[in-house]
């Protein structure tokens, strides 16, 4: 059933501002377009669909790529604007818009591809990878095609004095005023809830952990309703941990191309010494990645941090262990809750926080 709160949902996603900022994300465009040229001889003469086409645009990419018939589907108004730039393009013959959602449009036929990007923040944010599974379910044939084909969210431990001193340590001298006394407000309106916002390498106290690793063909949304791991970090450093930064990548995976590799292999060292370097790929399949990891060129999922309301002074190698659960909020299946809960230096914490 369609919810009020997928109402709002759609409706925020009629303004054009947000096209606009995920267009003008050349990473994110680049690498998606790059992954339909890729699989061109796949999507040549070919039934597409495109889950949340927004302004039509990876649909008329895949127009390009020479496909037969692509279904671009929104719920969303903006669908209406895409089916006007269908038609200013010549393209009404190939692309069909469908003003609905994935869960209540009739295709009337199987597709050879699916193609959606559907990822929200801290990757699950906004969970829309349920549509992509509901498209795949009703109308993948088999040996179909999705992409993106994986996804991995990562999670690392994080020092950053800078933002901790800009909204903390602020209050100690306020015009030289004490006004200490705001410390503990403070330290919550400005730690509460995750942050939105790019760090770099030199954040990054040691390797990033597999929060979760899902294959597009695969995953179910039962699987996704609850996601928990436990992680140990041993810090690489000396410093103050300030909390945890997620981020995720996605893979382009053909069929034909084995979907085995792991991108979690690609870190190398070279990103803990000098945190600018770029990360060496060392994917034997060459497998295209848009990645929004902390090293990597930004994109406008930026990174999610969750800060702590006081740092953990660390000693190199200090372990830091815990565990994590991300849950899809019962108020608003949209919202997510994030369960965190670290030792380290023999104390023990928790950490509750809403993504909303
Ligand atoms: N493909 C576009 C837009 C991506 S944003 C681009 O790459 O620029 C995601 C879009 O998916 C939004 O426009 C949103 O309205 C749409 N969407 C999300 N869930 C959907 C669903 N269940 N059915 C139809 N559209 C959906």
């Amino acid at each position: 059933p369609c919810t009020d709160f997928d109402m709002a949902y759609f409706h925020s996603y009629a303004h054009l501002g947000i096209h606009q900022e995920m267009i003008k994300d050349r990473v994110r465009t680049e690498t998606y377009r790059e992954a339909i040229m890729r699989h061109q001889s796949f999507i040549a003469g070919k039934v597409v669909v495109d889950v949340g086409c927004g302004t039509g645009i990876l649909a008329i990419f895949c127009a390009q790529a020479g496909a037969k018939r692509v279904y671009a589907v929104d719920a969303s108004d903006i669908a209406l604007q895409a089916n006007e730039v269908v038609k200013a393009n010549n393209l009404s013959d190939v692309i069909v818009v469908l003003h609905g959602r994935v869960e209540d449009v009739e295709i009337d036929e199987e597709v050879d591809v699916i193609i959606s990007e559907w990822m929200g923040y801290m990757l699950l944010y906004e969970s829309m990878l349920g549509s992509v599974i509901t498209a795949r379910d009703r109308w993948l044939k088999p040996g179909g095609l999705i992409l993106p084909s994986s996804a991995t969210l990562y999670m690392a431990p994080v020092t950053h004095s800078d933002r901790y001193g800009e909204s903390i340590d602020f209050w100690r001298n306020v015009y030289g005023i004490d006004m200490s006394a705001m410390l503990s407000l403070a330290k919550q309106c400005a730690f509460e809830e995750p942050s939105v916002e790019t760090i770099t390498g030199e954040n990054i106290l040691t390797w990033p952990h597999v929060v979760k690793y899902i294959d597009c063909y695969s995953v179910t949304i039962r699987e996704l309703e609850t996601v928990t791991t436990t992680f140990k970090f041993n810090s690489m450093m000396r410093a103050p941990l300030h909390g945890f930064a997620f981020w995720f990548d996605v893979e382009f995976n053909g069929s034909e191309i084995p979907s085995n590799y792991h991108s979690s292999t690609s870190f190398t060292d070279n990103h803990l010494v000098n945190g600018c370097q770029r990360k060496k790929r060392t994917n034997p399949s060459e497998a295209l990645v848009l990645s929004t990891a902390p090293e990597d060129p930004p994109t406008h999922w930026q990174q999610t941090l969750i800060y702590f309301y006081d740092p953990i002074e660390l000693e190199q190698d200090q372990v830091i262990e815990g565990l994590v659960t991300l849950t899809q909020s019962k108020e608003n299946a949209r919202f997510m809750n994030i369960h965190l809960e670290y030792t380290s230096g023999g104390r023990s914490y928790v950490k509750e926080s809403v993504m909303r």
